[in-house]
């Protein structure tokens, strides 16, 4: 993969970033979580301090190809330019004349950011020539393109994958990190290799589990999925999360592990409710005992002990999708388990997905103690199943 020293000596040139700024804002507009914004600056400030004049672009939310002010990057370009400690000039369009003006006055060192690529359908058209289309008018704007918004690399689209093809082009600092630590754990992962999988869905995650089974030691499953496993080793598991159209597929999996001699763990105890909600009243019960009115709503203690000793033993190990239901504290324990376990460990550790590292986050982890929080939910994904993402291949020709 092409690096930014790829691209020579960049004082005075024009260099087009793609960043992910695809942040959550709350009902006022304020950015509730600019973990995003804070992961993009390695890049931008190597850029400006190396005297590129730079082009920053984004998407925010689904605008769906119109312009619509609801989502301006404009709480973006405000909080980019706290944390930047420099100006941060906004253009009013993404490929017109506000945009062309306020390129062509930027001085070395200095940054502008176009409004919302996805303002303009052609940024995501599914026909090549449109996107190629708006990818030249990109292009016009800059000398050189720097791919940094990782959560955006497996999408075909037109400041992600048609530009690269047209200008010089290289991947950014945030890029270059997540492929290198992402690789740590698809080519020749440190041994024992651990995987935790949870979330809510078995149907979400069957591409990983295909993939990883091929290559992990171990598999420890949790949150709503655990159930459909559960209900495949035939388990009552009352009115739990079930996918009923996957209980052959999780069969399949207890076998594929025990033949390949992969260590496939399930919950041996689970914390049920009667319903969905944070005040419902919580009780354990071991995972073969479970009452047929109430659900699981969070791996029990016992597993989580469980869990965080294999996870301790561990040389390289990957979670994706929380243990349980933690947006409610009652059941938020399983999820801290294994969030304490890689925080405390010596493994090399990987979080991917949007939820599981939201609640690193909002359980109050230091993010400094993993070794790698992924800013990408489905890239990560996506690059843990072994799938080539477009994005980056476009970087590697
Ligand atoms: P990620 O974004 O990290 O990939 P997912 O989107 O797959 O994770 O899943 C996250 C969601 O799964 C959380 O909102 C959590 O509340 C939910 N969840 C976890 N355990 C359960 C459960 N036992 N029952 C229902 N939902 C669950
Ligand atoms: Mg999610």
């Amino acid at each position: 993969m092409r690096t930014i020293d790829s691209l020579g000596d960049l004082a005075g040139k024009k260099v087009f970033v793609r960043s992910d700024f695809n942040v959550p804002l709350d009902a006022d507009r304020n950015i509730t979580d600019d973990g995003r914004i804070r992961a993009a600056l390695p890049t931008l400030k190597r850029l400006t301090e190396a005297g590129a004049r730079v082009v920053v672009a984004a998407h925010l939310g689904r605008p769906k190809g119109q312009v619509n002010p609801d989502f301006s990057l404009a709480p973006v370009a405000k909080r980019l330019c706290e944390l930047l400690g420099k100006e941060v000039v906004l253009a009013t369009d993404t490929v017109g004349e506000d945009a062309k003006a306020k390129v062509a006055s930027l001085n070395d060192g200095e940054l502008v950011l176009l409004e919302n690529v996805r303002f303009d359908a052609r940024e995501t058209s599914q026909v090549d020539e449109e996107r190629e289309a708006l990818a030249k008018e990109y292009a016009a704007l800059a000398d050189a393109y720097v791919s940094d918004g990782f959560g955006v690399v497996h999408r075909k689209q037109a400041s992600v994958y048609d530009i690269a093809k047209i200008l010089p082009s290289a991947a950014g600092e945030l890029v270059f990190k997540e492929i290198d630590s992402l690789s740590r754990a698809t080519s020749n992962p440190q041994r024992p290799y651990t995987v935790v999988l949870g979330g809510s869905k078995v149907s979400d995650k069957l591409g990983v589990i295909d993939n990883l089974i091929e290559v992990a030691d171990r598999l420890l499953i949790g949150g709503g999925m655990a159930y459909t496993f559960l209900k495949a080793k035939g388990y009552e598991i009352g009115t739990s999360l079930l996918e009923a159209d996957q209980v052959e597929t999780a069969k399949e999996y207890i076998a594929k592990a025990t033949e390949r001699g992969v260590e496939l763990l399930l919950p041996i105890d689970t914390v049920i409710a009667p319903k969905f909600a944070a005040d419902s009243p919580a009780s354990v019960v071991d995972a073969d005992a479970m009452p047929a009115d109430q659900m699981g709503l969070d791996i029990g203690p016992k597993t989580g002990k469980l869990y965080a000793k294999a996870i301790a033993e561990s040389k390289t190990i990957v979670w994706n999708g929380p243990m349980g239901v933690f947006e409610f504290e009652a059941f938020a324990a399983g999820t801290k388990a294994v969030a304490q376990a890689m925080q405390d460990g010596d493994g090399f550790s990987i979080v991917g997905g949007g939820d599981s590292a939201a609640a690193v986050r909002n359980l109050g982890f230091d993010e400094s103690k993993f070794s790698h929080i992924s800013t990408g939910g489905g890239a990560s994904l996506e690059f843990l199943e072994g799938k080539v993402l477009p994005g980056i291949a476009v970087l590697e020709d």
